[in-house]
């Protein structure tokens, strides 16, 4: 099977090429990114030289270059996006020619091309946000979809159109709505790398809010293990929730972060809140387990959390650079 990977150069992707490689002898995969700050070569130069890789720069907003791409391909996994919650706050336009024009451009050469099967990875954010005092509720693939931040929504806008494109026209389309992910070669703007690295270099840390914010946290490589899942074996038309079953309140997570680096709490920096700040993600992950069988491998939180550290402090040279940047 040939798979057209999108922004495989990103965090998300460039963790799926290099495990669907090592999972899927019989698989090639086109990668196509525009490398915008997030994507990285660097990202995947162990794979660079295998015969099975390509990687083809270009932008998913470019239709001629989607037609060609995915016409040499059988199944499309999508990626590419402007991904930071922060920046969409500062330049909402970006998100919605990227995420939500991209997607569609990308749907529409699948659907022109004989209808390729088509992955569509979005996101836990496109639910809003859970009240902290009912700690019982969770998102189902039920639940309404009402994302907050310009970010949020522009994966909301892009992960209905990608489901449209299965009502209306029938293309082999399936969504995944999954958690925050964590692990290696993530961008060092986000929480995790963001933090270890400025406690490398003695910093501080900028906490939002009162910290309380919960998050549902799930390792790389275990959302991209269950994308080849639902490539492979989920039904069109159907969404998928993918999580961790693994809540942490920001505050937990810094204090695990610290205490792992071996530093004090005074390396908290509290700054005011981010605008529209959803308070709690979690994740009703029962149906990917029920129908594909698929659960969490990698090993559990606080020791997958002190590995993530342990990578990037063995790995300055790739994020020193981008945090120049
Ligand atoms: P990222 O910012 O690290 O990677 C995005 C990639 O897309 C980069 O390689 C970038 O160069 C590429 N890209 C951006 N605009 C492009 C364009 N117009 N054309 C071609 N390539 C383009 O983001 P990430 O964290 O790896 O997220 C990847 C996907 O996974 C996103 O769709 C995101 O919504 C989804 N997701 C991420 C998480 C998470 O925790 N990181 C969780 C759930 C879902």
């Amino acid at each position: 099977m040939r798979i057209l990977v999108t922004g495989g150069c990103g965090f998300v992707g460039s963790n799926f090429v290099r495990l669907a490689l090592s999972l899927r002898p019989e698989w090639q995969i086109v990668n196509l990114d525009n490398l915008s700050y997030s994507g990285n070569l660097e990202n995947l130069r162990d794979v660079e030289s295998d015969p099975r890789y390509r990687f083809v720069h270009g932008d998913i907003n470019d239709y001629a270059l989607d037609m060609e791409t995915i016409g040499q391909c059988d199944s499309v996994v999508h990626f590419a996006a402007e991904s930071h919650v922060d920046r969409s706050i500062y330049n909402p336009r970006r998100f919605i020619e990227t995420n939500v024009l991209g997607t569609q451009t990308l749907l529409e050469c699948s659907r022109r091309s004989g209808g390729k099967r088509f992955v569509h990875v979005s996101t836990d954010e496109v639910y809003g946000s859970l009240p902290l005092e009912r700690p019982e509720l969770r998102f189902t693939e039920e639940s309404p979809i009402t994302g907050n931040s310009p970010y949020a929504a522009s994966k909301a806008a892009s992960d209905l159109i990608a489901l449209s494109y299965h009502r209306t026209f029938e293309l082999n389309v399936s969504v995944t709505r999954c958690s925050n992910n964590f692990g290696a070669f993530q961008y060092p703007e986000k929480v995790i790398p963001l933090f270890v690295t400025n406690l490398i270099d003695d910093k501080t840390v900028p906490l939002y809010g009162d910290g309380k914010n919960i998050r549902d946290w799930l390792h790389v490589e275990d959302h991209c293990e269950a994308l080849i899942a639902v490539l492979e074996c989920g039904v069109a038309g159907r969404v998928y929730n993918i999580g961790g079953d693994n809540e942490r309140s920001n505050l937990e997570l810094t204090h695990s972060i610290l205490d792992i680096l071996g530093k004090t709490r005074d390396r908290i920096q509290p700054v005011t809140d981010r605008p529209g700040h959803d308070r709690r993600y979690a994740i009703d992950a029962s149906r990917i387990s029920d129908e594909l069988g698929w659960l969490p491998t990698r090993s559990a939180w606080p020791e997958a959390l002190a590995n993530t550290v342990k990578w990037y402090t063995e790995h300055e040279k790739w994020w020193r650079r981008l945090k120049v940047k």
